[in-house]
């Protein structure tokens, strides 16, 4: 698995929070990707517009964020998009990332994302 370009070291005071891309990086792997990537489109622009993406890609398909203003946006904006209704591989229900909505309560703890049927997940909410 490749993680992608990294962030720009010149730009400043640009704190990337590394868990957020590990636990993208593990969930699309997990989900049978032949990759995945997090990177920005455009140089020499402040952080928040360098245009973040986020990709996991299949076989013939690649599921894409764009746009957004961080690498943590981004892999977190596509970690949700992969997990949101889709069923939870340890309990076989709809996996769900708010409480107001019934089913399997995923989130993210620190570089993993933990099902809400995990024993982990008590210490979590
Ligand atoms: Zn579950």
């Amino acid at each position: 698995m490749r993680a992608g370009r990294r962030p720009p070291r010149r730009s400043g005071p640009l704190v990337l929070d590394d868990d957020a891309v590990t636990a993208a990086a593990r969930l699309v792997g997990r989900t049978g990707a032949t990759g995945f990537e997090c990177g920005y489109l455009h140089d020499g622009k402040p952080v928040q517009e360098a245009g973040w993406y986020a990709v996991a890609l299949y076989r013939g398909a690649r599921i894409t964020v764009e746009d957004q203003p961080g690498p943590v946006e981004a892999c977190d904006a596509l970690s949700r998009r992969l997990l949101d209704g889709a069923q939870c591989r340890l309990c076989g229900g709809t996996v769900t990332l708010t409480d107001a909505r019934a089913g399997c309560r995923w989130r993210r703890a620190g570089p993993a994302w933990v099902a809400g049927c995990d024993p982990r997940a008590k210490d979590l909410s």
